[in-house]
């Protein structure tokens, strides 16, 4: 009797256990429960739409390959910049192509490298506050297609079909308004700094790909073209590096391969 009096205590025990309540535990959460969607991106050169992961991220753009991330896009934009848009262009007289590259040398502060200031001036967000130079020439509505900084980093304003506004009053033998025809290319520097290598390895970098598309291209500096004002590139600005690691021809340097200002 004892036997079956132990056996049902025992079952009942059994029976509780089972019914206990339940502490419920989070539901595990390391996959998320519904699947992202697959993002769809096009390419910024061709249009052509491919999974984002799929694409060659560059500075928030994507591309199918590397071709045409490394290219000149039918826009007029280059892949391999950083694209900061500048208002500051119009349109080439028609049917007008670039034919000279127009070099130049920028720092804003003056002498001081390796800030956003010249992205910002060109694009109209000079900050006055900032440094005394800056309110003399935040007014100023100007641009060039292409800055290098000093680690050889390359940020394009202007599309190269687009006239930027970096020449002013100028003159490429006898022909005026340099702005019409020219691609500007700005080196960050204050003319009493050499340029650095990856400024030239850039530099032959984007007038290779800019040499691709326009096949006519000459090449001088902004103080060959406006030498009453003008002192960029400058003294340190190595032309005959230029000539050699361009491959270019003579009459594409029409003023030749000193130094100077
Ligand atoms: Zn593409
Ligand atoms: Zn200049």
């Amino acid at each position: 009797m004892l036997k079956w009096l132990l056996l049902g205590a025992l079952a009942a025990l059994f029976y509780f256990w089972l019914k206990r309540p339940k502490i419920v535990s989070p539901p595990f959460r390391s996959q998320p429960r519904i699947s992202e969607p697959l993002k769809i991106v096009p390419c910024a050169y061709c249009g052509v739409h491919l999974p984002a992961q799929d694409g060659l991220l560059h500075d928030a753009r994507f591309y199918c390959c590397q071709a045409h991330a490394n290219a000149l896009d039918p826009a007029g934009w280059y892949g391999q910049a950083n694209w900061r848009p500048s208002p500051n262009f119009d349109s080439r007289p028609d049917g007008m192509q670039p034919e000279l590259v127009l070099l130049h040398h920028i720092s804003l502060p003056p002498g001081q490298f390796g800030q956003n200031y010249i992205s910002d001036f060109f694009q109209n967000k000079l900050d006055q506050a900032a440094h005394p130079y800056f309110a003399e020439i935040a007014e100023q509505k100007v641009s060039s297609h292409f800055l290098i900084d000093r680690n050889g980093l390359i940020t394009q304003f202007v599309s190269a079909q687009k006239r930027a506004w970096h020449a002013g009053v100028s003159n490429f033998f006898g022909r005026e308004q340099c702005n019409d025809f020219a691609i500007g290319v700005e080196l960050e520097g204050d003319g009493e700094t050499i340029f650095t290598d990856a400024q030239y390895v850039a530099l032959a970098q984007l007038l290779k790909v800019l040499a691709g598309v326009y096949t006519n291209l000459r090449f001088a500096g902004h103080s060959d073209v406006a030498p009453a004002r003008k002192t960029d590139p400058g003294i340190y600005f190595d032309w005959q590096r230029l000539q050699r690691e361009n491959h270019l021809r003579p009459d594409q340097l029409p003023f030749g391969l000193a130094f100077r200002v």
